[in-house]
């Protein structure tokens, strides 16, 4: 048997099964790195050279069977020779297994993900436990990768390429019970009977031999060109799902060995590549965001107790954020009181609550009952008195600061000294509103994104008054909600709305100069964007736009030139596409989206010409330059938490790796 301290070990029981054990003493999770590779290297040899029956693989660990590769690895290696090198060692391993005299099964509890479902493939049986915490796939496109140490050839030989390709391109890891009907794995069980089962099923197999397996049937050229068109338009500029589909559409004619061959050159040439290390680059952007502690903000404290998590949440304003809010926040397990100053206001508001569960329940977060359930579950009221028994109290009413400060000022009599306040305001400075409050210290700034349930961002604002412990609780619960946090200074617009409505008014300003509207906004899709900045002013809203537009402008006199076409088309009724509105820059008639022809009758005599590089200089030129003094005015501590607020908050495209990330290179 090897050593306590390495990350794959091995031994054998009385009845000749070999195991091998992944449980890294490095971390909570295994992970695939030259390390852990040369470990299971030397547990396959030393079990290869003993007489077992059969070997069980499995993992040590809670909650992680293997996650996948290091990606900080990954991203090291030096150009696409080295990938390729890296893709065919993997293989190579997993052959030891694929061609292991005995049979293999594979024992999965836990997160199995990219190389660990791949060493699965290799094995010749695999079973999952049922529990929550297994979920199992190949997500390397979402990391500009493909599966490279044999997912691309095994899984189309396992579940057909039809099923392979749509797995892989989705890139997303399923639930045990769903990998079992995907065929994915072979037997699903519950997490206790994991081991015994497993045991079972190397005893039946070492008796009765490998199964025999179904050959898939074949799959025309026509799926792949449609797959391939498919990949074009909804992962632009991206080579990986290009590179899964040419590997497994060559793969299905060739031997095993020259498929395995031709998946990593394959890889070699996406993983070495700019989008691929990107990517990367993001996922690590998000770890350091799961990671985020108030500490940069605050003297550090020694033993802290943790931060006192709220039960019930009030929210004021039954309007578009306060009925997204409310919702969110009651389907994450919290009480929720609903408030608003009409019954009319607040009918409309559980509406659109019944809408979002609807929603919910379509995507599979919550059931009929639950979804039934926590929607009777909110309170509502007209009176702020009933906020008495809340923890936080969230204000989401309209974007003005003499309304915003009354609510403080009767919130701060009402409520127990001990509940926090919030404001969800886009771009005021949360001391202005704070002013009003009888314990400042307890005011934070909670901006979430519209629509709440889409947007994985919050940013946190703190006032020059917010305490630390103001900060840790609020901190602790968009972390509760499955959000993102980013934390700011206040200041107006924090760094999203400044940043994100800098550019849309350039956009504005670039079409007022004549510059056409559709290549404006191609321009910006070409770069990467998923939508033109015209094209979502209409998704945010022409009102919105233009009333942030006005509140910048007084913040900023001296810099924000603003456009006039919004206030324009708003006063034409072209509101954008928003709340069921018909038309803004575009017409969203009859669900087809054509350029609005009433434009016409706003734009400037004469049209200029200007080459999409220059657009996309001068756009981005702005929200670089604006987000460098948001950075040099402290209103946030980094560039990375930056870049990571507009990929989460503005849409910025994850290909790009992040806005000052681009910008260095
Ligand atoms: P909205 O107009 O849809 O809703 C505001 C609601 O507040 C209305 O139902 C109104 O009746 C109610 N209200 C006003 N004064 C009240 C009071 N004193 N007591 C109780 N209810 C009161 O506005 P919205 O779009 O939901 O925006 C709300 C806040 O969220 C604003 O500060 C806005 O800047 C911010 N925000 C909006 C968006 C967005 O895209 N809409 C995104 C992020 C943040």
């Amino acid at each position: 048997m090897s050593g306590p301290s390495t990350p794959v070990s091995h031994s054998i029981d009385a009845e000749g099964i070999g195991w091998i054990t992944f449980d890294d003493p490095a971390g909570r999770a295994n992970i695939f790195n030259p390390a852990t590779q040369a470990a299971l290297r030397s547990a396959v040899l030393a079990l290869a050279a003993e007489p077992v029956r059969a070997v069980v693989v499995l993992s040590a660990k809670e909650k992680i069977f293997i996650a996948g590769a290091d990606l900080g690895w990954l991203a090291g290696l030096a150009d696409d020779q080295a990938a390729t090198q890296a893709a065919r060692a993997g293989q190579e391993l997993f052959g030891l297994l694929a061609g292991f005299k005995v049979p293999v099964v594979c024992a999965i509890h836990g997160a199995c993900a990219g190389g660990g479902y791949e060493l699965a493939l290799a094995c010749t049986w695999r079973i999952a436990s049922e529990a929550r915490e297994t979920v199992i796939g190949l997500p390397e496109v979402g990391l500009g990768l493909i599966p490279g140490w044999g997912g691309c050839t095994r899984l189309p030989r396992l579940i057909g390429a039809r099923a392979a390709v749509e797995h892989i391109l989705k890139a997303a890891l399923v639930p045990a019970a769903a990998a079992r009907a995907a065929g994915l794995v072979d037997e699903l069980v519950p997490a206790a009977e994991l081991l015994a089962r497993a045991r079972a099923a190397a005893r039946r197999l070492a008796d009765e031999g490998a199964p025999v397996r179904p050959v898939p049937d074949p799959v025309g050229p026509d799926f792949f060109s449609d797959q391939r068109q498919l990949a074009l338009t909804r992962r632009r500029g991206q080579p990986a799902p290009l590179a899964v589909l040419e590997a497994v559409e060559k793969s299905a004619g060739l031997p095993l060995a020259a498929a395995l061959d031709l998946e990593a050159t394959l890889f070699g040439g996406v993983a070495a590549g700019e989008i691929a290390k990107n990517f990367i680059h993001v996922f690590f952007l998000k770890e350091a965001a799961r990671k985020l502690t108030v500490d940069g903000w605050f003297p550090p404290v020694a033993d802290a107790p943790p931060p006192k998590p709220f039960r019930t949440i009030g929210v004021i304003g039954a309007g578009v954020m306060g009925s997204g809010i409310a919702q969110w926040c009651a389907m994450h397990g919290f009480g929720v009181i609903l408030c608003d100053s009409s019954k009319e206001a607040i009918e409309r508001g559980v509406a659109v609550i019944r809408e979002l569960f609807a929603e919910a329940v379509k995507r599979g977060k919550v059931t009929g009952d639950q979804a039934h359930r926590m929607t009777g579950g909110i309170g509502i009221t007209t009176s702020l008195e009933d906020f008495e028994i809340c923890d936080l109290v969230i204000e989401a009413v309209v974007e003005d600061v003499a309304a915003k400060q009354k609510v403080f000022a009767e919130l701060s009599r009402l409520v127990t000294p001990d509940c926090l306040l919030a404001s969800n305001t886009s771009a005021l400075p949360i001391e202005e509103l704070a002013a009003t409050a009888v314990n400042p210290g307890r005011v934070v700034g909670l901006h979430f994104f519209n629509p709440v349930s889409r947007m994985p961002l919050v940013e946190l604002v703190l006032s020059p008054h917010t305490t630390r412990a103001t900060a840790e609780r609020a901190l602790a619960f968009v972390k509760a909600l499955g959000k993102s946090a980013v934390i700011c200074k206040s200041a107006p617009g924090f760094l999203v709305t400044r940043v994100l409505f800098f550019y849309l008014n350039e956009a504005c300003r670039l079409w007022e100069q004549g510059v056409p509207a559709e290549v404006i906004d191609r321009a910006m899709r070409d770069w990467g964007w998923p939508m033109g900045p015209l094209r979502l002013i209409d998704e945010v809203g022409v009102d919105v736009t233009d009333f942030i537009y006005g509140e910048m402008q007084h913040y900023f006199p001296d810099r924000f030139v603003r456009s006039a076409i919004c206030g324009r088309l708003l006063a034409a009724g072209l509101k954008g596409r928003k709340n069921g509105a018909g038309a803004g820059f575009y017409d969203y008639t009859d669900g087809r989206e054509t350029l609005n022809p009433a434009l016409a009758d706003f734009s400037p005599a004469a049209a200029v010409a200007m080459a999409a590089a220059v657009i996309q200089e001068l756009l981005n030129g702005v929200l670089i330059a604006e987000t460098r003094r948001v950075l040099a005015e402290g209103v946030l501590r980094t560039a990375d938490e930056a870049d990571f607020a507009l990929l989460m908050g503005a849409g910025f495209p994850a290909i790009r790796g992040g806005l000052l990330h681009s910008a260095k290179g």
